[in-house]
């Protein structure tokens, strides 16, 4: 699996403005924010594509969501509302081969989002 910038946030190589952090997953907040909240929840574990996810992920995946919701519940949004996405390859818009999700908040969210 090759190396990402993720990967490297991860192990501190680069900075990060990190808001959460368990054995599992990382979260910190986007750097070309899209909306007034927008942070990413990543696994520790480099999975490139939603495609490469395996039946042994399957409660790693879990975890990010609860990461996600636990966050927005801190910060105090999770009432309000939030949207939580994952690109899969080009066409949807992935950049960086490690999958992470998307939490965007703070403000009327459009639909569909294109
Ligand atoms: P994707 O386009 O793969 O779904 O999302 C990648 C996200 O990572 C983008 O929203 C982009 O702004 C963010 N990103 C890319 N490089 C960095 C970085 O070095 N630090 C942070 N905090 N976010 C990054």
């Amino acid at each position: 699996m090759s190396e990402t910038i993720f990967s490297k946030i991860i192990k501190r190589e680069i900075p990060a403005d990190i808001i959460y952090e368990d054995e599992f997953c990382l979260a910190f907040n986007d750097i070309n924010p899209q909306a007034p909240v927008h942070f990413l929840v990543i696994p520790k574990k480099s999975i490139a594509t939603i495609n490469d996810i395996e039946e042994q992920d399957r409660e790693l995946v879990g975890h990010l969501y609860i990461a996600a919701a636990k966050i927005a519940k801190e910060k105090g949004f999770a009432d309000d509302g939030y949207r939580v996405v994952m690109n899969c390859n080009e066409s949807a818009g992935q950049t960086v081969f490690h999958i992470h999700l998307h939490v965007l908040a703070g403000k009327p969210l459009g639909w569909p989002p294109y």
